[in-house]
C-alpha cells in the first residue's frame, strides 16, 4: 500500500469543534453519489487503505503540493518563495522534498502559471455549505442534494455533523457516504443526521477484506446491520476493482447480504474499476498498486449485474468506464 501521508512535515490535526473541516474538493453537479443532482464534498481522513483508492489525497486529513509538469514555465519563483528549500527544478522535473515541506502553500501562490496546487485544505463549515446552497435550484428541480463523502466523513465527525444540520437547517436532502470502517459510536450520530446512506462493501472474504482495507469484514458488516437498524433509506455500492473484489462470488455474497440483513436498501450499485488517478498518484510521489491493470468489459459488468440479479437483488445496477462493448 502506498505511503498514507502527503508531506511527513505537515502536522495536521482535525478541529474537534467541527467549525472548520479537512477538504480535498467539492464536486458540483454530480450524478453519481445519490439522487438527482447533486454537489459532493469530499471530506479528507480515512481509516481505509483501499489498494484501487481514487482519493488519495483524501486520506489524510493535511494539504499535500502536487505539481504540473505542462503548465510550468521554468520562473523558479516557487523555489525562491520555499522557506524550506523543500523544491528542486531539474530536466527531469519538479523534485518536491515531503521530509521539508510543510504545506505552507507560499509556492502555489508564488507560481503565476498556476503549476503548483495544494490539494486538500482546511475550510469553515459556513463557507463550504454557502458552496454547497449555491445549487440549491438543481437540487429543488432534480430531487437531489448534497453528499459527504472521503475519504470517510466519520474521521472529522463534528464538521461532518455541522454541515449536515446546516444543509438540513435548508431544506437540503443530505446523503452520507461511508465505507463503515470506523466505530458505530462515531458513524451514528451522522446516519441519524443523514436522509440517506451510501454504504460500501467491498469485500465479504475476511481475510480478503483485511489485507485490501486494513480494517476487519465483521465491524463493516456489523455497521451495515446498525444502520439497517436505524430505519434510514441505503444504497450499498461495490467498486468492481478487477482481480480483487470482481469475483462472482463475492458480488452473490454481498447481495445475499443484503437480502437477508438490510432491509432498507433501495439500491445495489456497481462501480466500474478506472485507472484514471493513476497521474494523481504520480503527482504525489506514490506507487499505484494498480498501475496497468485495465478497464472491465461492458459485457463483464453487465454479466456480473446478472449475477447479482440471480439472487434475487433486482435493484442491481451498474456504472462507470469500460474497456468496449463486447466480452474479451
Ligand atoms: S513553499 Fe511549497 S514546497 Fe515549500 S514548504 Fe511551502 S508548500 Fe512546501
Ligand atoms: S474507503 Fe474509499 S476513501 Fe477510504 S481508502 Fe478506501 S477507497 Fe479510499
Amino acid at each position: 500500500l502506498p505511503e498514507r501521508s502527503g508531506s511527513k512535515a505537515v502536522r495536521a490535526v482535525v478541529d474537534r469543534s467541527g467549525k472548520t473541516g479537512w477538504i480535498s474538493n467539492v464536486q458540483r453537479h454530480s450524478t453519481e453519489d445519490g439522487p438527482g443532482i447533486r454537489t459532493t464534498v469530499f471530506l479528507m481522513g480515512c481509516p481505509m487503505q483501499c489498494s484501487w483508492c481514487h482519493n488519495p489525497e483524501g486520506r489524510t486529513c493535511d494539504p499535500k503540493l502536487v505539481w504540473y509538469a505542462p503548465r510550468c514555465v521554468g520562473l523558479r519563483h516557487c523555489l525562491e518563495a520555499c522557506p524550506v528549500g523543500a523544491l528542486t527544478l531539474s530536466a527531469r522535473g519538479m523534485r518536491i522534498d515531503r521530509s521539508r515541506c510543510d504545506g505552507c502553500g507560499l509556492c502555489q501562490g508564488a507560481c503565476p502559471a498556476e503549476a503548483l496546487e495544494m490539494l486538500g485544505r482546511s475550510r469553515a463549515v459556513e463557507e463550504v455549505a454557502e458552496e454547497a446552497l449555491r445549487d440549491r435550484v438543481f437540487y429543488d428541480r432534480s430531487a437531489g442534494g448534497v453528499t459527504l463523502s472521503g475519504g470517510e466523513p466519520s474521521v472529522q465527525r463534528e464538521f461532518a455533523a455541522e454541515l449536515m444540520r446546516r444543509l438540513r437547517a435548508e431544506g437540503v436532502h443530505v446523503a452520507l457516504d461511508t465505507c463503515g470502517g470506523t466505530a458505530w459510536g462515531r458513524l451514528a450520530p451522522l446516519v441519524e443526521l443523514a436522509d440517506l446512506v451510501l454504504y460500501d462493501l467491498k469485500l465479504m472474504d475476511a481475510a480478503s477484506h483485511r489485507d485490501h482495507t486494513g480494517i476487519p469484514l465483521e465491524m463493516v458488516l456489523e455497521n451495515a446491520r446498525s444502520v439497517a437498524g436505524t430505519g434510514k433509506p441505503m444504497w450499498v455500492r461495490t467498486p468492481v476493482i478487477p482481480g480483487i473484489t470482481d469475483g462472482e462470488e463475492n458480488l452473490r455474497s454481498v447481495a445475499r447480504f443484503i437480502l437477508s440483513e438490510l432491509p432498507n436498501v433501495e439500491r445495489y450499485d456497481l462501480l466500474a474499476f478506472n485507472n484514471t488517478c493513476v497521474a494523481k498518484y504520480r503527482r504525489l510521489d506514490w506507487d499505484f498498486a494498480l498501475e496497468g491493470r485495465d478497464l472491465l468489459y461492458e459485457a463483464t459488468m453487465e454479466r456480473l449485474a446478472e449475477c447479482v440479479r440471480e439472487e434475487g437483488a433486482a435493484f442491481v445496477r451498474w456504472s462507470g468506464m469500460t474497456k468496449r462493448a463486447t466480452s474479451p
